[in-house]
């Protein structure tokens, strides 16, 4: 089977590059391959503008300011260095950190690490649809609090969290707030004004950019620790020759996701309620994980009662259907997904997930095609299952 022949229903765990953003991207490689930091000469001065314009481009999309945008490797890269960062500035204030216990691992291992090293972490336990009230968010602040991190939107099942009440809350108390908005960038509307968020982290791959290029939205005036120690570059405070061709590729896919937004929006909701609609109403047993409206546009995450979600996702690549049963970074664990067993789903539940997530190249005829060999899957690997034949007996 070629890789155009295959539906890609797996945008949650990386985005093709669009034609347009990879022609941008071109002429940094070979062409102007000057070094930013050589503005002494015209090669380096002419990438040293690019990435200054593409910094304008990313505040521009965020309603940020572009001395408030830090250019990172990855995503992972910019939750490890506002936690990390806050944690350690902040630490002769406090030493408590509030987050959630359905956290990218970016973040969760992040934190666990500074538990090791003596901070104090509360993992918040969001409800059955993966929401977190902000009360909890209140009740949990301690006098030592320095900072709460609160995912925007999951990445298993797509739930977009209350940030702006967080926010409101964290600034209430004085306490700094960052929020991974790995998956919402690009996806929905984020606006930091409104979101009263003092940092966010991003990642072009997830939204039609190249991989190994992110970004950090630092609020004016706040100084996490420096990460990355080396250079001047990235205002002295992220050291490394910049990865031009990358930061081109992300601010030129951010402004294309941008310009599109609402229509690109409403098109996918679509189509995902469409499928979810159809798995509902074709595959008995089957539930849909996450909240069912306050959820990311192109996100629909599943559990089939009496499979394994390891065997569909094989069974369904043989019908050549791209899907995940949670976040890709954890893909061949056999473990239950820590999301799912945080919204409070058993773990044989757990076990039978499917994360189908949508792109903006996703056709209804396509999901046509997956329901049906979704239902015809599903049907098969039950009747492999003991416990399924004696539920049927009754
Ligand atoms: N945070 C979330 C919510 C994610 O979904 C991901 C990637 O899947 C990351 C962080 C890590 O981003 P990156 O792959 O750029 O390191």
């Amino acid at each position: 089977m070629e890789q155009k022949d295959v539906i890609y229903l797996d945008h949650a765990a990386t985005t093709p590059v669009k034609h347009e953003v990879l022609e941008k991207m071109l002429p940094w490689f070979s062409q102007n391959y000057g070094n930013p930091s050589s503005t002494i000469y015209g090669l380096g001065r002419t990438t040293h503008e690019a990435v200054e314009l593409a910094r304008e481009t990313v505040a521009g999309c965020l309603g940020a300011k572009s001395e408030e945008i830090f250019f990172t490797g990855c995503g992972t890269e910019a939750d490890n260095w506002a936690i990390r960062g806050s944690a350690y500035a902040n630490r002769k204030k406090g030493s408590h950190i509030i987050t959630t216990a359905m956290e990218h691992h970016a973040v969760l291992h992040t934190c666990m690490q500074l538990e090791k090293e003596g901070f104090s972490v509360t993992y918040l336990k969001p409800d059955a649809e993966g929401l977190i009230q902000p009360e909890m968010v209140e009740q949990a602040i301690r006098p030592d609090t320095i900072l709460i991190t609160i995912m925007f939107a999951n990445n298993e099942i797509g739930t977009i969290q209350p940030i702006v009440e967080i926010g409101k809350i964290a600034r209430a108390h004085g306490i700094l707030f960052h929020t991974d908005a790995v998956q919402a960038v690009g996806a929905v509307p984020v606006d930091v004004e409104t979101l009263q968020v003092d940092m966010l982290s991003l990642s072009a791959h997830k939204f039609y950019g190249p991989k190994g290029i992110g970004a950090l939205y630092v609020r004016k005036g706040i100084r996490p620790d420096i990460f990355m120690q080396g250079g001047a570059q990235e205002r002295g405070r992220r050291g490394g020759t910049e990865n031009i061709a990358g930061i081109v590729g992300l601010a030129a896919a951010l402004e294309l996701a941008c310009s599109n937004m609402n229509e690109t929006m409403k098109n996918i909701t679509e189509k995902r309620d469409y499928l979810i609609n159809r798995v509902l109403e074709n595959i008995p047993y089957s539930r849909l994980n996450g909240h069912r409206t306050k959820r990311l546009p192109g996100n629909a995450n599943f559990s089939f009662q009496y499979i394994e979600g390891e065997s569909l996702l094989i069974w369904l690549d043989l019908s050549g259907i791209a899907a995940s049963s949670g976040s890709a970074c954890t893909s061949g664990s056999l473990d239950p997904s820590h999301v799912l067993l945080s919204i409070g789903l058993p773990h044989e539940i757990a076990h039978g997930s499917l994360r189908l997530t949508l792109g903006e190249e996703t056709t209804k005829e396509q999901l046509d095609y997956v329901v049906e060999k979704l239902t015809d899957t599903v049907e098969k690997l039950r009747q492999m299952s003991p416990l399924y034949e004696a539920v049927q007996k009754g």
